[in-house]
């Protein structure tokens, strides 16, 4: 997300607290290795979720969000085929939703997939009134068992108009504080990773803290740089879906 801020304002300062909070959808799809993969389907119309390196937004034609991916690829000509990258639950989502056929880049987030099934019918049988709200980085079997999928902030917005007073939520549970803040009155419930660890927590972002967030302000480092050409390039597919976003 700091790389995005950088393409899209490349004359403004982009700090990140701690250089080393990726993502996985991200270090799982090298530049490199994607452009090899690009190059087998010299046809394909080359859709990559924000959640990946600029040097794979370089690669691409459009970039979308959990938010709008399914209406910008309903956008994409019947005859042209899609490849979608990098994450694959996501994909996986998109397409029974869309219909389209998509071929996929094999990434997937840690945190998503590591909820479990079993925990989830166990919180099912203990509160069945909860309605379950998921996110669609997460494998099909769990969002097979969810009443509402979508982006976090649909997340948000969807605790927020159901008549449902209780949720179990399945995505990266950091989302809970700001439904607890804004929704005090109603439940929230967190479900587990296998064999309940605590996994589904991003370690990644867990690496920004309040501490790093000061430091970097004080010394104005580390910053976000990029090499030019990669950023013209990462700009354009930013551009396609600022175009094709309602
Ligand atoms: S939860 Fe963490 S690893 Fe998963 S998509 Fe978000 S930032 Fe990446």
């Amino acid at each position: 997300m700091a790389e995005t801020a950088k393409i899209l304002c490349p004359e403004k300062t982009v700090l990140i607290p701690d250089e080393d909070a990726g993502c996985t959808l991200a270090d799982d799809c090298p530049a490199d290795e994607f452009a090899k993969f690009r190059n087998k389907h010299p046809d394909h119309f080359v859709v990559s979720y924000i959640n990946c390196t600029a040097a794979v937004k370089a690669q691409s034609d459009l970039i979308c969000t959990s938010s709008n991916a399914v209406d910008l690829i309903n956008q994409i000509p019947k005859s042209m085929p899609i490849l979608f990258a990098p994450d694959k639950n996501l994909g996986k989502w998109v397409k029974k939703q869309s219909g389209r056929e998509l071929t996929f880049w094999p990434g997937s987030c840690i945190v998503h997939e590591t909820f479990s099934e079993e925990a989830l019918l166990k919180l099912k049988l203990q509160h069945p009134e909860a309605e379950v709200i998921a996110h669609p980085e997460c494998e099909s079997n769990l969002l097979d068992l969810s009443d509402f999928i979508g982006s976090t902030s649909k997340l948000l917005k969807r605790a927020e108009l159901s008549p449902a007073e209780s949720f179990i939520v399945l995505t990266e549970p950091g989302i809970l504080h700001q439904m607890v803040k804004k929704l005090p009155q109603k439940k929230f419930i967190d479900v587990p990773g296998i064999d309940g660890c605590s996994c589904n927590e991003c370690p990644y972002m867990r690496l920004n803290t309040l501490e790093k967030i000061v430091n970097c302000l004080e010394e104005m480092k580390p910053q976000i740089q990029l090499e030019e050409e990669i950023r013209t390039k990462a700009l354009k597919p930013i551009e396609a879906m600022l175009r094709m976003s309602k």
